[in-house]
């Protein structure tokens, strides 16, 4: 089976968050199945050596921004082809990859994200220049989403077209004039098409053109049919329920095991949890200017700094952190004001608050080994690795009972304490109270060594691989081979 797999970013080439992982370990499962796959994405500045790749096929200019060239390379570790989508004068410029430095989101988005969803439906069609054709397009969130469409606009023979949402809130909606500037029919800008008051929305042409939707955890796949969760779509996945499907993600073993982490000062196992992670708190503590208290609860949030994640909630429970003789490190960015607030508040408490602002993939990795728990208090989490990672690690995940958190994390309720199925504290709803009182349970257990090593051990041995995940997609896209589709004929919906 042919699989050509879209994304905007790619671990370890460009990350912003849990997508890049997740493009980066899925493909490679796939894989090992058996598919012969082929990754796309954009040719950002920060890539390194890009221009070195040799050119295979040129696209040329649909938008007027200059000639499209695909260059080939490598993800790396693997012998998987990526083709990466050149243009100058979309890809090649500084910032991160979807804002400038000043967190401003690039006014061009439309053309730069319009033009990567044209590429990958540019290379499935049956005469693609590249001469390699998918069976199945598989196509991940808002900025490769506009392929759907164009695929069914264009007709004629079109592989299967699977469109995996990462997160409902990101939903790249553009003024209407962007139709015929993006070679878009005016007949799909309506109810049933990309049209959503008033904009053209790239996440909603996924949903609505292609052939099955899957969400990253069965819980998520569930909330985004209602309102509360839906972004304003709930009623456009509620009509398609019948195609969409919740994945768990998995997790990349080979990148997140304490026991071959080179980003950790100590390595250590299930034999060695407790020394290993005592000796990277201690460092840990050293290195973010805590006082090295082996005693003190730490907690950690490695996460973008933004409503989703529940930061606000986080900082209103801080007193009570401290009040309780715990320590936390934060590493995150994002929205200025949380930013401050946190700084503020470091530099008011620094026996028991640290911040780093900022990306650091190092950091995260030892922030993990280092941590007694890491606070997760999301208000949704469409999956959530940070808290399958920090069950690798020994470190206990406090979530809030929402999508994929709910779908990891086993409570310790006395039930499970019994049952040793406990890898985690679950509470709900999002709110500083539910937050607070579960910090204090966590706190709690942590003076109970046996009860905290038991949990730990649990954790350590849960396995989310890619390899459970990968045989999944397999075979929703088995069901898509031409001859086992319905209703998909290359016209449009
Ligand atoms: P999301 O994709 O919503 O940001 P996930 O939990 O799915 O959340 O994935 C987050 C990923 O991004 C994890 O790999 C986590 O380690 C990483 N991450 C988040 N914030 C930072 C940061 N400031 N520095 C380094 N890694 C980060």
């Amino acid at each position: 089976m042919r699989l050509l797999f879209a994304s905007s970013e790619i671990f370890p080439l460009v990350k912003t968050g849990g997508l890049a992982d997740v493009a980066g370990a899925l493909p490679a499962a796939l894989a090992a199945e058996g598919l012969d796959v082929r990754l796309l994405m954009p040719a950002y500045r920060s890539l390194p050596g890009r221009g070195d790749c040799p050119e295979i096929a040129r696209l040329g200019d649909p938008f007027g921004r200059g000639d499209t060239i695909i260059r080939e390379s490598r993800l790396p570790g693997t012998d998987i082809p990526l083709w990466l989508v050149d243009n100058p004068a979309l890809f090649d410029r500084d910032g991160s990859l979807y804002q400038d430095d000043s967190g401003r989101d690039w006014p061009d988005n439309d053309i730069r994200f319009g033009l990567l969803g044209w590429a990958a439906a540019r290379l499935s069609q049956v005469n693609s220049p590249l001469g390699w054709v998918p069976d199945i397009l598989h196509l991940h969130d808002w900025q490769t989403a506009l392929a759907a469409p164009y695929l069914r606009a264009w007709g004629g023979q079109i592989p299967g077209i699977v469109f995996t949402i990462h997160n409902m809130a990101y939903q790249g909606c553009f003024a209407p004039d962007l139709v015929p500037r993006l070679g878009l029919p005016w007949s799909f800008y309506t109810m049933d098409g990309f049209e959503y008051w008033s904009q053209i929305s790239y996440l909603k042409a996924g949903l609505v053109y292609a052939d099955r939707l899957t969400t990253v955890s069965p819980t998520y796949a569930r909330e985004i049919q209602s309102p509360a969760f839906g972004f304003g779509l709930d009623g456009v996945l509620a009509n398609r329920a019948a195609d969409l499907s919740g994945i768990l993600n998995g997790a990349d073993y080979s990148v997140w095991d304490p026991s071959i982490d080179p980003h950790l000062p100590c390595r250590y196992d299930a034999a060695s949890v407790s020394e290993g992670k005592a000796a990277n708190k201690a460092r840990l503590q050293q290195d973010m200017g805590l006082p090295e208290r082996p005693d003190a609860p730490l907690f950690a949030a490695v996460t973008r700094l933004s409503d989703q994640k529940g930061i606000d909630l986080l900082l209103s429970v801080m007193p009570s952190v401290i009040a309780q003789g715990a320590q936390f490190a934060l590493l995150g960015s994002g929205e200025r004001w949380l930013e401050d607030a946190f700084t503020a508040m470091a530099r008011s408490c620094p026996e028991t608050v640290a911040v780093h602002l900022g990306y650091s993939e190092e950091f995260a990795h030892r922030l993990q080994a280092a941590a007694d728990f890491v606070l997760m208090p999301s208000r949704f989490e469409p999956c959530g690795l940070t808290q399958i990672y920090a069950m690798r690690y020994g470190t206990l995940p406090v979530v809030q009972r929402t999508g994929g958190l709910a779908d990891t994390v086993v409570d310790a309720t006395y039930d499970a304490m019994l049952a040793g199925t406990a890898t985690g504290l679950v509470f709900e709803p999002p709110s500083s109270g539910a937050l607070q009182w579960c910090i204090e349970r966590a706190i709690g257990l942590y003076r109970n060594r046996a009860q905290m090593e038991r949990i730990q051990s649990t954790g350590m041995r849960q396995d989310f691989g890619w390899d459970r995940a990968a045989r999944q997609y397999i075979a929703l896209y088995d069901g898509l081979r031409p001859g086992r589709r319905h209703g998909t004929g290359g016209e449009a919906r």
